[in-house]
């Protein structure tokens, strides 16, 4: 292993990769992610790989107008089939409230070029007939939103990283992170010390963790979130959006033949836990058959846990000299949308570490707004 780095990478997720990318791209070497695992062995392989334009906050629709163009691009640019289908995401709305916020959300969008539309009922039965809409009030749905696979794109942006220079340590967990004078002066790993001016803390739902190791509490915490896939089931058209039934949190997409399907189960506490709990299937059953009756004849093929890494607003902390520690940069709390945030957060991180200036208003994501009791946070999480 080397012995310094001009960067060192703490984490090797989809975050980490594109981050390591954007700087080899911008000449910065050496550069190094460590690894504790394996590449994109925590969050991101587990993720349901949804990329969507549709936030309620500006910085995060600003952060897609970046993202979604990588995406499609992404086969020729980094040689690697991530399987982007571009299917669209249908939000549905059964409350007056959420039909109030999806209204504001669509106009921020279409102010911002987005090209979403809001849907009646009978639209929305014309969009998806196998539907149940007496309980819906409206919905929204953008065509240019869709998913990928998530492990494609991290193992994507980790080759082109290499190819252009960068370094991957797997299996190297950073124990700790040395200080001088407020700022950082290197990490510790079983496998000896590097000494580098810039830490980039990409941990995902251990980055608060990290964070300690520089005397920095981010308010990052894991949640666990499960996915369940049913065997091959033709009931359903071969090509739907990804339909959110917002209120109660339940999604479901094509996934090969079969569909995939989750929800979050919002009493569960933060924990790292990410066993299946099969009987939280029954709950999940119940909300899709309610929404899409056809699904009764759908059985189970498998399940996952992973984890959401949580911030109090559902918005991410991204910045330089984090907690005042200069030479310490993050990129946390992504609260289930970092996979598809992943292209611009790492040209971001790799712009604030080699100019300083992220090219994005970025005020809404420092940590210092907790304790400000500053910022809207982001309403459109699932
Ligand atoms: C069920 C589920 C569904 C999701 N669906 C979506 C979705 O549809 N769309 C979307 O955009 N996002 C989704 N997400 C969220 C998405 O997976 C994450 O936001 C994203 O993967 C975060 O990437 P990351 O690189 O920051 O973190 P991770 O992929 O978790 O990577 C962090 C890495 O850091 C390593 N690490 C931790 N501590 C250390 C240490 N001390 N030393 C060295 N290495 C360390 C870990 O081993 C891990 O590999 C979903 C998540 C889950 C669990």
């Amino acid at each position: 292993m080397i012995r310094t780095a001009e960067v060192v990478i703490v984490g090797g997720g989809v975050m980490g990769g594109s981050t390591a990318y954007y700087l080899a791209r911008r000449g910065v070497r050496p550069v190094i992610i460590l690894e504790r695992d394996q590449l994109a062995s925590g969050s991101t392989s587990l993720s349901a790989g949804g990329i969507r334009y549709q936030f309620s906050s500006e910085t995060n629709v600003r952060i897609m107008l970046e993202s979604v163009p990588v995406f499609e691009r992404f086969a020729e640019e980094f040689d690697t089939e991530i399987d982007f289908r571009q299917d669209g995401y249908l939000f549905l709305a059964t409350t007056a409230e959420t039909w109030a916020d999806f209204q504001a959300n669509v106009a921020l969008q279409r102010r911002l070029g987005v090209p979403t539309r809001l849907l009646s009922p009978d639209d929305i039965r014309e969009l998806a007939p196998y539907l149940y809409l007496d309980d819906v009030i409206g919905g929204t749905f953008c065509p240019k939103d869709g998913y990928a696979d998530p492990y494609s794109v991290a193992m994507g942006f980790a080759r082109k990283a290499r190819e252009l220079g960068a370094l991957i340590s797997e299996k190297t967990e950073v124990t700790g992170v040395s200080m001088e004078g407020g700022r950082v002066t290197g990490v510790e790993t079983p496998k000896g010390r590097i000494a580098t001016p810039v830490v980039v803390n990409v941990a995902g739902a251990w980055s608060a963790q990290v964070g300690r190791m520089v005397g920095v509490d981010l308010p990052v915490k894991p949640y666990r979130r499960q996915i369940f896939v049913t065997h091959p089931f033709d009931a359903l058209p071969q090509r739907i959006p990804m339909i959110i039934d917002f209120e109660p949190s339940f999604y479901f997409r094509r996934e090969g033949p079969g569909i995939l399907m989750g929800m979050t189960d919002k009493d569960e506490p933060s924990s790292f836990n990410t066993n299946v709990d099969w009987d939280f299937l029954a709950q999940v059953v119940e909300k899709a058959v309610h929404r899409a009756p056809l699904l009764e004849r759908a059985g189970f093929m498998r399940g996952w846990g992973g984890l959401y890494a949580v911030t109090p607003d559902d918005n991410p902390i991204i910045g330089k000299d984090v907690g005042g520690v200069e030479g310490f940069y993050c990129a946390v709390g992504f609260s289930g949308h970092g996979f598809m945030q992943s292209p611009a957060v790492g040209r971001i991180l790799a712009d604030l570490i080699t100019t300083g200036d992220a090219g994005l208003d970025l005020s809404e994501f420092r940590l210092e707004r907790f304790a400000r009791g500053e910022g809207v946070g982001e309403k459109r999480v699932i």
